[in-house]
């Protein structure tokens, strides 16, 4: 029988797709799932169209009941693949809430159909030639899947134009099908097309829309960074939170192992975690998605202790092994979108150049919020004139008067309310922002010193900080002496506070500058002596002038005797090489007698004065002069 056969390699081919589609670990997308509702009600409603016709056939032997039931339920999984098919369309089409909408709509009409279907009447038909049912039923159902396959159509072609061109042509010419088919079999009853159609209609979508290759990497066979981002975006989208874990791939030696052999290596062995979906992200990267932070947690552990057991790239030697680094995401609740999470990824690059793994949590994000909110606070500085100098007086224990003071930034905010360095100046480092502000700082002190003729008030120089990125610029020197020129200061009123720099070729870059500067007459001091920041070995061979004591340093003299010891003979060997000292952070009477008796040259702290805005600054010079 002609009708059977047809069916019967309809259910081939779509177990076919079936099997095509649904060997990989599945991208668990709406879309996805709807395809595979979509295939499952087409299997059902073949199989289900087989079995009526054998009821029919053979109607004389059986209950006639049973023959209704078999011809209705037929009818019943025919509208049910309609409706999952426009959905399915639909997902292209309607997002969020619309899809919803539209999901109820339809929901609505298919309920109403298979009320019809139940109650309504239906008649059986067969020959030699053909088997059809016939009656209200079954005209009830070309109406409904009429309706749906019209939608469908009209879904495509009207907002279709939103879509990428080759789903909204994969999905028409599907429709084509059914309505050839639909338009045959309604004329010529004898030809059953209609299951057949839809197989080959399931075909055209697999082969189209959904065969998995399509988002998968090449080398690796994981699936690629679009679809991540889809997965992404479809989780956000429901809600639905989910961990993930990057891993960036170094290899030391790329001679001897090669990118493409490393990646495939890893993504094989990534592959024993079945609860996670594996990506190809950009370069030597790979991205897990699970479901939890323990899932993500103890695969983390388990990837570590396998690559410390070589058990992921065999035996290689050690300096040959490529290294792992990780950036773990706990919960995907610390970002709004697919993008918020690649920004993280950008974020935090800076911290696995000296970290193997980076934690990205709510504190981390917290962190970077906070870093944006006080990069847009000095960029609006910058360009609206928001950055101030204050001036905080040094005082000459010798002289017993103040010499010099020291310039420090401050930015005032849109509320008046004034930001201190210590929330801005690490971010202008790490942004590079801190050239501009430092330079900002420069001509404001060169406009004060020119305006107020302040030796006249006994000051001889104004110290002001210089950032270690400001002191590896090649051509610092030349452009802070064309300042110094262009508000025809005297050189020799500037004195730079410098701090350790880290390379040799830093270092290197800055002692051209500083003599360069030195050569004008420009005097150097070495700051935060005694932190990590500057050491005793570092300044033997710097040219600088004065040596600026940390407050922890001296405040640490205050407190133990052996640090009194050790701060004496410093001081006593500063001196021996001819050198200045200062010390900061002296706040009481006590500390400030007790530096004097000591030999220090310079006092500055809050025992004296803050630091003042310059006005204030200048009022409180004249009256202590
Ligand atoms: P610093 O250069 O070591 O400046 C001394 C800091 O100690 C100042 O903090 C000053 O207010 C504070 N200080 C002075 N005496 C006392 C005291 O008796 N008690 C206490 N508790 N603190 C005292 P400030 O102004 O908050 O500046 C902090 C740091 O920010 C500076 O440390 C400097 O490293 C940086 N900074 C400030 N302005 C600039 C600038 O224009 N450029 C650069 N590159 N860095 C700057
Ligand atoms: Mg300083
Ligand atoms: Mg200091």
């Amino acid at each position: 029988m002609l009708n059977i056969e047809i069916q019967c390699g309809s259910i081939v081919l779509v177990v076919l797709v079936m099997y095509l589609s649904f060997r990989e670990k599945r991208i668990n997308l709406l879309s996805r799932r709807l395809f595979f509702y979509t295939l499952i009600s087409t299997l059902i409603s073949l199989i289900a169209d087989i079995f009526s016709i054998f009821c029919i056939v053979y109607a004389e032997n059986l209950p006639a009941f049973l023959t209704i039931a078999a011809c209705k339920f037929y009818l019943l999984t025919l509208i049910t693949e309609g409706y999952f098919g426009l959905l399915y369309a639909g997902t292209d089409f309607f997002e969020g809430s619309a899809f919803l909408k539209f999901r109820n709509i339809f929901g609505a009409i298919l309920g109403i159909g298979c009320i019809l279907i139940i109650v309504l009447p239906l008649g059986y038909y067969f020959d030699d030639k053909c088997v059809y049912s016939y009656g209200e039923a079954a005209y009830a159902t070309y109406l409904i899947v009429a309706v749906f396959l019209i939608s469908t159509f009209i879904t495509g072609v009207i907002l279709g134009k939103k879509t990428n061109p080759i789903r909204r042509r994969a999905i028409l010419l599907w429709m084509l099908f059914w309505i050839i088919a639909a338009t045959i079999q309604i004329s010529n009853p004898e030809y059953l097309l209609g299951g057949f159609a839809s197989a080959l209609g399931m075909i055209l979508l697999y082969a189209e829309l959904e065969n998995p290759k399509e988002g998968m990497d090449r080398v690796t066979g994981l699936y690629s960074t679009n679809t991540l981002r889809e997965l992404m975006e479809d989780y956000f989208e429901r809600g639905k939170s989910f961990a993930g874990m990057n891993i960036v791939i170094n290899i030391p030696n790329k001679e001897v192992t090669t990118e493409r052999s490393v990646l495939i290596a890893m993504s094989k062995y990534l592959r024993v975690f079945k609860k996670a979906y594996l990506f190809r992200n950009v370069g030597q990267e790979l991205v897990m998605i699970f479901n939890s932070a323990a899932e993500m947690y103890a695969a983390y552990d388990r990837i570590r202790y396998d690559m410390e057991d070589n058990k992921i790239f065999g035996d290689m030697e050690n300096n040959m092994k490529p290294v792992l680094k990780f950036y773990l995401m706990p919960s995907s609740n610390v970002a709004q979108s697919s993008d918020d999470v690649l920004l993280f990824h950008s974020y935090f690059a800076e911290d696995l150049t000296d970290k193997d793994c980076v934690v990205v949590d709510a504190s981390a994000v917290t962190r970077i919020s906070d870093f944006r909110r006080v990069k847009a606070v000095i960029a609006e500085a910058l360009s609206k004139n928001r950055l101030e100098v204050f001036y905080q007086p040094i005082y000459s224990t010798e002289e017993k008067k103040f010499v010099s003071a020291e310039a420090l930034a401050r930015i005032r905010d849109e509320e008046e309310k004034i930001v201190m360095p210590g929330i801005f100046i690490p971010v202008a480092e790490e942004t590079g922002m801190i050239v501009q502000v430092g330079e900002e700082v420069f001509r404001q002190v060169c406009r004060f010193i020119r305006e107020y003729d302040i030796r006249k008030l006994g000051l001889e120089y104004i110290e002001i900080n210089l950032s270690v990125a400001q002191c590896e610029k090649e051509k610092l020197a030349e452009e802070y002496m064309e300042i110094i020129n262009e508000y025809g200061v005297d050189p020799s009123m500037i004195n730079l506070e410098i701090t350790e720099t880290g390379s040799i070729s830093a270092k290197s870059t800055l002692m051209r500058n500083m003599d360069r500067l030195r050569n004008e007459g420009v005097s150097f001091s070495l700051d935060d002596f005694g932190t990590g920041r500057s050491n005793l070995d570092y300044f033997v061979n710097m040219p600088v002038d004065i040596i600026k004591f940390d407050r922890e340093f001296t405040s640490s003299y205050f407190k133990n005797g052996k640090a009194r010891q050790v701060m004496a003979s410093v001081i006593q060997m500063i001196k021996n090489m001819g050198l200045k000292i200062v010390t900061e952070g002296i706040e009481t009477k006590e500390q400030l007698d007790d530096m004097a008796l000591l030999g220090v040259d310079y006092i500055q702290g809050f025992y004296f004065s803050k630091p003042l805005p310059q006005g204030e600054f200048l009022e409180y010079i004249r009256k202590n002069l």
